[in-house]
């Protein structure tokens, strides 16, 4: 860690190499998370205002650790403002190594690179840094870095507002750069599908089994041939639906052999809105066309397939109000700035949809991230540095 005046662009820049190094895909955030911590700590962090919440322990999928949580007072009063980012990376970026070229950086090999969101992960060390180590005038300051948001919003969704010190309003960092602001997204829902058919031997006896394959396919076709499949344009709504996972049990195949009639089969699907009504109109959807497919096909006794079928608020829709302070805000610093920003609605889902849930209204931008998820994926270094700077503006006083 330099001095005071170090803290330039090619520092800023040197944290996100070091972040961009760490393997920390969803769930298995405990190498990033210590090296967060450590980080901290080398900016100036006391070490008793960093703090692991328990999330993990009610995330119902195995994951190494808690949300990082630092509280930091502020050095003039005001509300309390919460900065969050997410630690984890997608699945595809595993074992990725940054390679900086220019005013770019990519993945050595054929994976993502982790810009996503590792670009928010330095811009709040940043944050820290330059706050512990400059005389800036802020309000009290917590600053989240969650878990599993790429698996679920998971972190998010199980922090607790007390824990964050409950701040009057948010800014996420997770996105292509600070001119772009996310005041609003769509929730979701996701579904699993079991269907429970019957065995025969089907070439000497097909009559005597039930198909859940063609069960499944039946609904399926019917889902896309009525319209809600995909992206859905209705007279009632606006929304999309997929499914993602068509399996046997376990994630084996669906079936095992040409002969035997197949008596399981497992699908896994989403439908997302930005209206929470219409979310359960699809989701309704796709549950009356596995009921109408099971009556298409019956065996010799007329018997036919069972259906199975779970769902669950995967996360919450939301649309801040035009009026709302943590949006003038943000407009402020854009303008201070000089950016000409724009205010959006987004199609995936954020932790601000969870943080906004908790009574946080929280807007989002990003820091660089491009092209993400994929192996073409990059980070925009002057993005990045935008992104910085405009964090450090949004905790001024
Ligand atoms: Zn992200």
């Amino acid at each position: 860690m330099g001095n005071v005046t170090s803290l330039n662009q090619k520092w800023a820049l040197d944290l996100l190499m070091g972040c961009l190094k760490i393997n920390g895909v969803t769930g298995k955030e405990a190498a990033i998370a210590k090296h967060i911590t450590a980080s901290l700590i080398n900016a100036g962090v006391s070490k008793n205002l960093i703090k692991y919440d328990k999330a993990h322990q009610e995330i119902p999928l195995p994951t190494e650790c808690g949300n990082i949580i630092v509280t930091l007072p502020g050095n003039v009063k005001g509300q309390r403002l919460l900065f969050s980012t997410h630690m984890d990376t997608v699945p595809l970026c595993a074992g990725a190594v940054p390679v900086l070229k220019g005013k770019k950086i990519t993945a050595a090999g054929k994976t993502a690179l982790g810009g996503d969101n590792r670009t928010g992960v330095a811009c709040l060390i940043y944050l820290a840094a330059k706050l512990m180590k400059e005389n800036i005038p802020h309000p009290p300051i917590t600053l989240l870095f969650t878990v599993r948001e790429e698996s679920g919003l998971f972190g998010a969704r199980y922090v607790k507002t007390e824990d964050l010190g409950s701040p009057s309003m948010g800014f996420n960092v997770d996105g292509r750069g600070p001119e772009g602001i996310t005041i609003g997204a769509v929730g979701a829902e996701r579904f699993e599908v079991e269907i429970f058919g019957k065995a025969s031997h089907a070439g000497v006896y097909p009559e005597k089994g039930i198909s859940s394959i063609m069960v499944a396919s039946i609904a399926l076709a019917k889902i896309q041939r009525d319209g809600w499949f995909g992206k859905i344009q209705k007279k009632e709504g606006e929304g999309t639906s997929n499914i993602g996972v068509f399996s046997g049990k376990d994630m084996t195949s669906a079936g095992e052999a040409t002969n035997v009639v197949t008596d399981y089969v497992y699908l896994k699907g989403e439908a997302r809105s930005h209206d929470s009504k219409f979310i359960k109109v699809i989701r309704q959807h796709y549950q009356e066309a596995f009921e109408f497919a099971a009556n298409q096909v019956v065996d010799d006794q007329k018997k036919k397939a069972k259906i199975k079928f779970h769902y669950s608020q995967d996360y919450f829709p939301f649309k801040l109000k035009e009026n709302e302070e943590v949006i003038a805000k943000t407009l402020r610093a854009s303008k201070t700035m000089g950016y000409e920003s724009i205010l959006k609605t987004g199609n995936g889902g954020l932790d601000a949809n969870w943080l906004v849930k908790h009574g946080i209204p929280t807007i989002t931008f990003g820091a660089g991230q491009n092209n993400i998820h994929t192996v073409e994926e990059f980070v925009d270094v002057d993005a990045f540095w935008r992104g910085c700077q405009f964090t450090v503006e949004l905790a001024k006083s």
